[in-house]
């Protein structure tokens, strides 16, 4: 079962299901430090690398996946919930 949050878009992203802040959003604005690669370039294009998780703003498992909560295009009137 995953419990990734899905972002409304970007910027101003929050999660559509449990309404949550993107924190890699907030760490872009605060200090980038979310968008340095692993190998330490800012936002490196290098395929198979990955970002750097910034261990002030980390992305928390979403509590509710899939509850769609906070999503102001699709209501959860009628909503199927995958189990
Ligand atoms: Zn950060
Ligand atoms: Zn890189
Ligand atoms: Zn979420």
């Amino acid at each position: 079962m995953s419990a990734e949050h899905r972002w409304s878009g970007w910027p101003g992203a929050w999660c559509l299901d449990c309404g949550v802040e993107d924190a890699l959003e907030r760490c872009v604005a605060e200090h980038n430090d979310g968008l340095i690669c692993e190998c330490g370039v800012f936002m490196c294009e290098v395929p198979g690398h990955r970002l750097k998780p910034c261990e002030t703003h980390r992305r928390e498992p979403c509590p509710s996946p899939g509850a769609r909560l906070f999503d102001p295009y699709n209501p959860v009137v009628g909503a199927k919930v995958s189990t």
